[in-house]
């Protein structure tokens, strides 16, 4: 341990209700990511929050109806080397108006609220680490990059580009997405995602006059549903969910169309990409229907490199020095950190507060968890023992 590193501080020196204050006020400011004049509004507020100080701000326009991005950087003295990146989403799934239904309110240890748990409370202490860093005048191992994208809850289709830019110019990645299990625990796992549309096209027909001339296209959509469902059994690193199917138009009639929406979760890219193939080769059962098969990955497994396993390891050992819980698990759940991860990238995932309710009307984090990740994301940033261990130069 370094002289600097032995001047880490502990969950102890960090004023929890002091943070909480800050996560409300962003939770305060809805986010639904089809709202981009909402989602600026935020980045605003944040950007005020660093006026005066050594941080360098990027403003990425919004597009294709999605808010603005954000890319906040310290690089005191003009400080070399790759940065360590901090990624967090400020979109919710929660539409504007949720909040006058729902107010922030507090049971305990735990504070409800739109959007909290997912993500803002981890967003908030991603910038805030940066904020307190550069007003403190630290000088950290290497600079520091927080990013906060507005489009994580609808695929980030617009983000996706800076997301892997930043990526691939840094050292080592953070997200603090929420956290899962025991207090202390992080992602270093994520499945990959995968969506199809399969459509069938038969042929409509009197049901009662001529129903031998029709081609019904849910018969052969049915046989396609047990199909892929049953891929689930046959797979083992990979699930398969027909989660919407559509078809015919009146019951006297021979349905002429049926189509169904399919998602995929795969452990690893080689699963993942044969499966995509079988998928895409779907043959129609019926030789006079014609099938459409669409689709594809959307975001790449996030698995568990040698990279993220040194991380990790480095994680282990930073916590331990700080007096932190630690331990690791594995999401079904994507999230940014797939992209980064697929690079090959050190990833540390689950970063946020520990709390429940993701996506759910009891949304909530514990109060009790935000200090000990501020302490544990300070440490992350500012140890030189635990980056020399990360970043295999
Ligand atoms: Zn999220």
């Amino acid at each position: 341990m370094n002289a600097q590193d032995r001047r880490l501080p502990r969950a102890a020196d960090f004023d929890a209700e002091e943070l909480l204050a800050g996560i409300v006020s962003w939770v305060e400011m809805e986010t639904p990511s089809e709202r981009p004049d909402l989602i600026d509004r935020l980045l605003d507020h944040v950007e005020a929050r660093f006026t005066g100080l050594p941080v360098s701000m990027r403003r990425i326009p919004g597009r294709d109806g999605c808010g603005g991005q954000l890319v906040l950087t310290y690089a005191p003295g003009g400080l070399n080397g790759k940065p360590a990146l901090l990624m967090g989403h400020i979109d919710t799934v929660w539409a504007a108006g949720t909040l006058a239904q729902r107010p922030v309110r507090r049971e305990g240890d735990r504070v409800f609220g739109p959007g909290i748990y997912d993500m803002k409370a981890g967003s908030y202490l991603a910038a805030e680490s940066l904020r307190r860093i550069a007003a403190a005048g630290l000088v950290p191992p290497r600079p520091i990059v927080v990013f906060l994208n507005s489009d994580e809850e609808i695929g980030s289709g617009t983000s996706r580009e800076t997301i892997e830019e930043l990526s691939g110019g840094a050292a080592f990645v953070m997200v603090p997405e929420p956290a899962f299990e025991a207090p202390g625990t992080v992602v270093t796992m994520r499945k990959g995602w995968g969506r199809f549309t399969l459509k069938a096209f038969g042929r409509s027909s009197h049901a009662g006059g001529n129903l031998s001339d029709g081609r019904s296209a849910i018969r052969e959509i049915a046989r396609h549903i047990l199909d892929i469902e049953g891929l689930t059994e046959k797979e083992p690193h990979a699930t398969f969910n027909v989660g919407t199917v559509k078809g015919g138009t009146r019951p006297n009639v021979v349905p002429a169309e049926a189509v169904i929406e399919i998602d995929m979760r795969a452990d690893d890219l080689a699963t993942a990409n044969r499966l995509v193939t079988t998928i895409l080769a779907r043959r129609p059962y019926d030789p006079d229907i014609r099938l459409e098969v669409t689709g594809g990955i959307n975001r790449p497994p996030f698995e568990r490199s040698p990279a993220v396993a040194r991380m990790y390891a480095a994680t282990v050992d930073l916590a331990r020095e700080l007096d932190l819980p630690m331990a690791e698990t594995r999401r079904g759940g994507v999230s940014d950190g797939n992209f980064s991860a697929a690079l090959g990238l050190p990833v540390i995932d689950g970063l946020g507060c520990n709390g429940g309710g993701a996506h759910a009307i009891d949304e909530h984090i514990l109060v009790s968890t935000i200090a000990p990740r501020a302490a544990l994301f300070h440490g992350m940033l500012m140890s030189r023992d635990f980056q020399d261990k990360v970043v295999a130069e």
